[in-house]
């Protein structure tokens, strides 16, 4: 069975300890970081290569073949630098970053982190980039049902009826003489190679509080995809908005409060960091593997200004095949406090380095 388990994303090795993250914060390179920041300028976002690795766990085989890929992953087969979400403690951060407000910030951020699972791949995706020269993900093999993980970031919340007589749109709804007129709407934000568009939202589920390996998945904590929103999809940027809906009030009162309690807990974080010189921590809360959620700590890079008024960021952290479309937490914001860039990619020939998707 195992030999049948086919691990696609592309791999390369590295072990990451923390001491060994800690003492490279120590090398400060913000002089470097800034000055990159009006370097690279180019309309697609970023200038490709053949040898990205675009991280999503799949198979066409089977789920389980996915979560076996955790065992057999040659990336990072010890997965250093992955810490079980639970785990993270002050001690987790390198030492000038030790505080309680980024221990708090993390299990905020962690609390509106999803699991994206996607069993369909639309026959829309296109060949490649608009370059013509990188492929795109999937583009070969789309039409065709899979089992896909990644990770993504609860936006926002928004009760419906809100401003017409819509019901709900999910999949028993629409085939009942009688949906559901009260629901919620759950915006989530992850990369475009991960969902595609509206016929890959659909074959969509979001799981949430996913934190510690168990094989039952809870119908309570899992939301039906059903849509894009409007102008949802930045293919070259590798941003997409997919919509989700639920009936369950309390669901969504919750979710709805996690979201506000993040964006306050960054707005607390910024004003404590605001006057330091050191800003470049980043934390990446994911799914690897499409397994339970983990935290993983590392360090800026450059940003990249991108021509349709984007930015990305170039990083150094941990990431493995299922972080795709990851919330990626910059201490180190210039328009939002909170963290709007998913994870897109990682450098083959970087070890433990990385770019994000496009974001504000
Ligand atoms: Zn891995
Ligand atoms: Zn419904």
């Amino acid at each position: 069975m195992e030999a049948l388990c086919i691990t696609f994303v592309a791999i390369i090795s590295l072990v990451i300890f923390f001491g060994k993250i800690g003492s490279r914060f120590q090398g400060l390179l913000n002089d470097s970081y800034r000055e990159a920041e009006s370097i690279v300028r180019h309309p697609a976002g970023y200038p490709r290569t053949k040898t990205d690795c675009y991280e999503i766990a799949y198979s066409f085989e089977s789920e389980d073949c996915v979560y076996q890929s955790y065992n057999e992953c040659e990336k990072n087969p010890q997965h250093d630098g992955f810490i079980p979400i639970n785990d993270v403690s002050i001690v987790s951060f390198p030492p000038y970053y030790q505080t309680q407000s980024l221990v708090d910030l993390t299990f905020a951020l962690a609390a509106v982190t999803v699991k994206l699972s996607i069993f369909y791949v639309s026959e829309d995706r296109p060949k490649t980039f608009a370059d013509k020269e990188i492929p795109y993900p999937f583009g070969e093999t789309s039409g065709k049902s899979i089992f896909l993980k990644g990770s993504g970031r609860i936006r926002f919340v928004n009760k419906y009826p809100f401003y017409d007589n819509k019901t709900c749109p999910c999949a028993r709804c629409t085939h009942s003489t009688a949906p559901k007129k009260d629901w919620w709407m759950v915006g989530v934000v992850t990369a475009a190679h991960v969902v595609f568009d509206e016929k890959e939202a659909k074959s969509t589920r979001c799981r949430v509080d996913y934190n510690t390996e168990v094989k039952e998945l809870k119908p309570e904590n899992s939301l039906q995809g059903y849509g894009i929103a409007e102008r949802g999809v930045f293919v070259e940027e590798d941003r997409s908005n997919v919509l989700f809906c639920t009936h369950d009030s309390s669901l969504a009162a919750e979710l709805e409060s996690r979201v506000a309690h993040y964006k306050a807990q960054c707005e607390k974080v910024v004003e404590e960091f605001q006057d330091n010189a050191e800003r470049e921590l980043v934390i990446v809360v994911s799914h690897p593997h499409g397994r339970a959620k983990c935290a993983s700590i590392g360090r800026a890079e450059r940003r990249l200004k991108v021509e349709t008024g984007f930015t990305k960021y170039e990083y150094s952290v941990a990431t493995c095949p299922g972080t795709s479309g990851a919330p990626v937490y910059m201490l180190d914001r210039t328009k939002l406090p909170f963290c709007n860039h998913p994870h897109s990619a990682a450098f083959k020939e970087k070890d433990n380095s990385g770019y994000s998707a496009g974001g504000y």
